[in-house]
């Protein structure tokens, strides 16, 4: 049975009663917005506040870190119209760069109209490193350590009583011998099942309670114990079908050639790691600031999509362009995804705690699908632009309104010396200033008569 097939007879669920399709959101203002976001969960005077005002106290930040002297602002934006699994979200994403929200609102409406985006994920599966160096015989060593491997792992498990009864905890281990420039060394993987959790405490916990008893075992030193985040048994698979490609057709190509322009696109990005880098990026925009945005170890993630990306000794795409057997264009995704809905911070930054009711998932397993698709919907509105009309006038547009400020506009003068320079298509600081100082004449003196004028 074909995903399409599978997926209609799949219940529709939607976010809260409501569907995540939301148009002209962007024409609303923020307190509009944030209206519309208490439709759908019901969020407090006090919640709404945060969101516009402060998400993160500096006395929280001072515990949050060491040496902290205040807290950094960021903006956080709303990417609407996801359908994932038949499932209505609203994804978060706190970004500073324009057109990421923008773009995957876009393509995720296009997707929802014109097909449909499934996701399946593996159990929350992190390894923790163990390294055994000096051993006199690795060989041995490596077999006595598999000799108590029972013990092992229910050692590993009396540290977190919790994970256990929640159905997570160590679940195996296995033992390599790696050749290195200072000899063989004995390398302990242990998996441990995270549940909920991001995990990195956890399993490190556990291997540092491991990691002597084992340097023990095989009469060897234990060095680093500690995750790994080449969290590859902990991964997530996200694919969008397109009915048909007419969907696709942008600046003059037909939806045929835009799909075969995609393709070849992906294909470059694929065989060229300075492509696949920053096609890679790509993905990474629409992930990392859905992953500030509920409280999660971005480098975490971005350190084991860049080894994945690396796997088989050339870096290459993490994504997919193809047509099926039935001449459906596919997007695919699949990557390693360890993030949590507990511990870290999700339960420490108030902002984290709106935000994840935002996201409205129940299990880490489900944030990871929703995050790997803002990674996918994203990396393919950029392909599709690249492939068809260029990146530069739809990001420029976007961005004209930050150079324009970076010139000195502000509020309506910021809004006509950025349409001025898109029109014109010269998006540039020096073309910024000359728009900006005849409007910035006229406006003092505006301001002068209106002074003038109240004070009679
Ligand atoms: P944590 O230790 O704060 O929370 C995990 C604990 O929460 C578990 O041990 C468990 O006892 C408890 N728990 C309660 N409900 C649970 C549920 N439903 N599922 C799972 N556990 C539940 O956090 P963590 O996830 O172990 O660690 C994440 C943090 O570690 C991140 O902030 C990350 O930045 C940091 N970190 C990362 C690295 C790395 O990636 N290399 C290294 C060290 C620390």
């Amino acid at each position: 049975m074909s995903t399409l097939d599978k997926l209609t007879q799949i219940d529709e669920v939607s976010v809260n009663g409501k569907s995540s399709r939301l148009p002209g959101f962007y024409k609303l203002d923020i307190s509009e917005r944030l209206e519309k976001l208490d439709d759908f969960f019901k969020l407090s005077t006090k919640e709404k506040w945060m969101l516009k005002k402060e998400t993160l106290t500096a006395e929280l930040a001072d515990v949050m870190i060491e040496n902290a002297v205040g807290v950094f602002g960021l903006p956080i934006g709303l990417a609407v119209n996801f359908k994932l699994n038949n499932k209505d979200y609203i994804i978060p994403m706190v970004v500073e760069e324009s057109s990421v929200v923008a773009a995957a609102s876009n393509a995720a409406r296009l997707i929802r109209e014109n097909g449909a985006l499934t996701s399946e994920s593996t159990d929350p599966i992190m390894i923790s490193q163990i390294q055994i160096v000096d051993s006199p015989d690795p060989e041995a060593g490596k077999k006595r350590i598999l000799e108590k491997k029972e013990d092992l792992l229910r050692l590993a498990n009396k540290q977190d009583p919790v994970l256990v009864d929640l159905g997570g905890g160590a679940q195996d281990l296995d033992v390599r011998l790696l050749e290195t420039e200072s000899g063989t060394m004995i390398i302990v993987h242990l998996y441990v099942d995270t549940r909920d959790a991001m995990g990195a405490n956890v399993v490190n916990t556990m291997a540092e309670t491991l990691g002597p008893i084992i340097a023990e075992i095989a009469d060897g030193d234990v060095i680093c114990q500690i995750v790994s985040n080449y969290a590859d048994k902990r991964m997530v698979k996200v694919k969008f079908v397109l009915d048909n490609v007419d969907c696709l057709a942008r600046a003059g190509y037909s939806g045929e050639e835009a799909a075969d322009r995609i393709i070849k696109a992906y294909h470059f990005a694929d065989a060229d790691p300075h492509r696949a880098a920053t096609h890679n990026k790509g993905v990474m925009n629409g992930i990392d600031g859905v992953l500030i945005a509920t409280g999660n170890d971005w480098r975490a993630v971005e350190a084991g999509v860049h080894a994945y990306a690396a796997r088989d000794g050339r870096y290459r795409s993490v994504s997919k362009y193809y047509r099926d057997e039935k001449g459906k264009f596919v997007g695919e995704l699949e990557i390693p995804m360890a993030v949590g809905i507990v511990g870290g911070v999700t339960n420490l930054h108030p902002g984290v705690k709106i935000l994840l009711k935002v996201m409205n998932v129940e299990t880490s397993m489900e944030l990871a699908q929703v995050v790997a698709t803002a990674g996918l919907i994203q990396n393919f509105a950029a392909i599709w632009t690249l492939a068809t009309e260029g990146i530069q006038k739809g990001h420029m547009t976007l961005h004209a309104r930050n150079v324009a400020i970076f010139a000195g506009a502000f509020g309506e003068l910021a809004i006509k010396v950025a349409n001025q320079m898109a029109h014109e298509g010269r998006v540039r600081y020096d073309r910024a200033k000359q728009i900006l100082k005849p409007l910035l004449i006229k406006h003092r003196e505006e301001e002068e008569q209106r002074k003038k004028r109240e004070k009679k």
